[in-house]
C-alpha cells in the first residue's frame, strides 16, 4: 500500500511542463481549437464566430519549501500568487465556464460569456479545496476538479466530503482516472478499472454525472479515444500535443500555470496559447 501511495504522491508532481510565456516557445505549439460541428455540420461548413476558450491547469496551491526544482515550480503555486492570478482574471472581465458549457459551445455553438475561461485542478490535492475554492468564490468563479479517486481521503488529498462540498457549491467534479496511470501503458482491463470505476466513485459521492476526463500526465492516445467514447466520456483534456483535428473534443488543450508566473505573465501566455478571434 505504501508503494502505491508514493507513486500517487509523485504523480501529483508530474503533469507535464509548460513553456515559458516570455520565450515564445508556446507559439510553435499553439493551435486554434476550431469548434467541432459533429452534430449538424461538417467541420468546415460553418465557422462559428467565437474564441478558443483558455483552459488553465493547476495542481498544488501552497508555499514553496525552499529552492524548488523546475518541475515543482510548475505544479506548486504559492497562495499569494494564485490569489493574484485569480484577481487579474476577475479584473480583466473573465467569467468561468464548466465542461458542459464548453461542450455545448463546441458541438452546437451555444454562446458563452464574452470572456470565457475554464479553471481546472488536477489530482484532488486538498489545498485546492482549502485555498483554491475560497479564492474562486470571492470572484464568483466555478472550477473543474479532476480527481484521481485512489487518493481520496489520503494525507494531502481531499476527502469524499470535501469533494461533495465542491460539487454542492457548483464546481464540476470530473475524473482524472482511478490511479493516474499513463494511458499508453493500459492493458485491456484497465479501461473499466481506470475510467468506469472512477466515474462511478465520483458519481456516488456527488450524485452528478461524470462525463469529462483529464488525461494523467496530460498524455492522450489515439487508441484510447474510442475506449473513452464507449464509456460515455464526452470530452477529454490534455497537455501534451496540439489539438487533433479529427478528435478535437478528446484533445482539448490546457495550459499549466506555474508558481513563478506573475499575473501579467499568465495573461500573456494565455493570449499566445489560446487564439482570440478579432472583434471578440
Ligand atoms: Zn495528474
Amino acid at each position: 500500500m505504501r508503494n502505491i501511495f508514493l507513486l500517487v504522491t509523485l504523480a501529483a508532481f508530474s503533469c507535464n511542463t509548460p513553456a515559458n510565456p516570455d520565450s515564445g516557445k508556446q507559439d510553435s505549439t499553439a493551435t486554434s481549437m476550431e469548434p467541432a460541428m459533429e452534430n449538424t455540420h461538417t467541420k468546415d461548413s460553418v465557422a462559428l464566430p467565437g474564441i478558443e476558450v483558455p483552459v488553465l491547469c493547476y495542481h498544488q496551491i501552497r508555499e514553496w519549501k525552499g529552492n524548488e526544482s523546475r518541475l515543482a515550480k510548475d505544479v506548486i503555486v504559492p497562495p499569494a500568487r494564485f490569489k493574484a492570478q485569480m484577481q487579474i482574471l476577475a479584473d480583466s472581465g473573465y467569467q468561468t465556464v464548466l465542461p458542459d458549457q464548453l461542450y455545448d459551445y463546441l458541438t452546437k455553438g451555444t454562446p458563452l460569456p464574452p470572456k470565457p475561461i475554464m479553471i481546472t485542478f488536477d489530482d484532488g490535492v486538498v489545498d485546492q479545496y482549502t485555498i483554491g475554492a475560497p479564492e474562486l468564490k470571492k470572484h464568483g468563479f466555478k472550477g473543474v476538479f479532476f480527481i484521481m479517486t485512489i487518493s481520496l481521503g489520503r494525507s494531502i488529498y481531499m476527502s469524499k466530503e470535501q469533494v461533495k462540498g465542491l460539487a454542492e457549491e457548483g464546481h464540476a467534479i470530473e475524473t482524472h482516472t482511478w490511479s493516474h496511470q499513463n494511458l499508453k501503458k493500459y492493458q485491456p482491463e484497465d479501461w473499466d478499472e481506470q475510467i468506469v470505476k472512477s466515474c462511478k466513485q465520483l458519481e456516488d459521492i456527488t450524485g452528478k454525472p461524470v462525463r469529462y476526463l483529464a488525461y494523467p500526465f496530460g498524455v492522450w492516445t489515439q487508441e484510447g479515444i474510442p475506449e473513452l467514447k464507449k464509456r460515455d466520456i464526452k470530452a477529454a483534456f490534455q497537455l501534451s500535443t496540439k489539438i487533433d483535428e479529427n478528435e478535437p473534443l478528446y484533445t482539448i488543450r490546457r495550459m499549466i500555470v506555474p508558481g513563478d508566473w506573475n499575473p501579467e505573465s499568465m495573461i500573456r501566455a494565455m493570449n499566445k496559447t489560446f487564439k482570440t478571434r478579432p472583434g471578440l
